[in-house]
């Protein structure tokens, strides 16, 4: 316990043993991931699964930076190994397949799913996993200096479809530097923290946007989209 004295006054004692018996999903381990598995490391949750279908590409570096550039190795892969170095007593499932609507049971048994994935129809695929297995899912989404960040718990708020609705990715390459990816991402892996150690999400339900330009942050509660399927009853 000594490795994590210095927090123990923010998540007591109860709250670090939670911590360090969470188990977590890690869905993409782009420029989001890499930063949330090593804040969670480092915060001492010992489980996880990580799913990466992607290799390390030159174009990545400036971000992620756990990888090499030539490094053949899937980066869930590379990513599990991290975590280990990090954190030696950990147990880490590395999955290299990308997240599909077929995919989703490689989740069952998380306490929360952390969508650190780039593109709409993953991060869709993604939330009706966490809605179908009742798992939280912390979203975040970072380009160029804007970020944002919800959390959804399903039966309790709306679910990401409800946040994004209709958007789509945009046309080629995200515009991204390291230092406003890892600021979004700290957000992320604390708000994770928060809800496996037991303090409670800010953002469940309220979507919290952070312009990283001008410092400016601005939070929305967010209304269930009747049409969407989280409105129906849950059997
Ligand atoms: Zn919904």
């Amino acid at each position: 316990m000594s490795r994590f004295e210095r927090q123990l006054p923010i998540f007591g004692e109860e709250g670090q043993q939670r911590i360090m018996e969470a188990k977590v999903g890690i869905a993409g381990c782009g420029g989001l991931g890499v930063n949330v598995i090593t804040a969670l490391a480092e915060a001492g949750v010992c489980r996880y699964i990580v799913c990466d279908n992607d290799v390390p590409d030159v174009t990545n570096l400036n971000r992620q930076y756990i990888y090499s550039a030539g490094d053949p190795r899937p980066k869930s892969v590379i990513s599990a190994e991290w975590i280990l170095a990090l954190n030696p007593a950990a147990d880490v499932e590395a999955v290299s397949e990308p997240v599909t609507s077929e995919n989703g049971d490689m989740f069952a048994g998380c306490d929360v799913i952390v969508d650190c994935l780039d593109s709409f129809e993953a991060r869709m695929a993604l939330n009706d996993h966490s809605q179908r297995l009742g798992i939280p899912l912390v979203h975040a989404g970072v380009s160029g200096f804007s970020g944002q960040l919800y959390v959804s718990v399903p039966g309790r708020t709306p679910c990401l479809r409800c946040v994004l609705g209709t958007a789509r990715d945009p046309e080629g390459p995200v515009p991204s530097v390291g230092a406003a990816v890892g600021a979004i991402a700290g957000m992320e892996a604390l708000e994770t923290l928060r809800i496996v150690s037991g303090l409670g999400s800010a953002c469940e339900g309220v979507l919290t946007t952070v312009d990283l330009s001008t410092m400016r942050t601005e939070r929305v509660k967010i209304e269930r989209d009747s049409s969407c399927s989280c409105s129906e009853p849950r059997s």
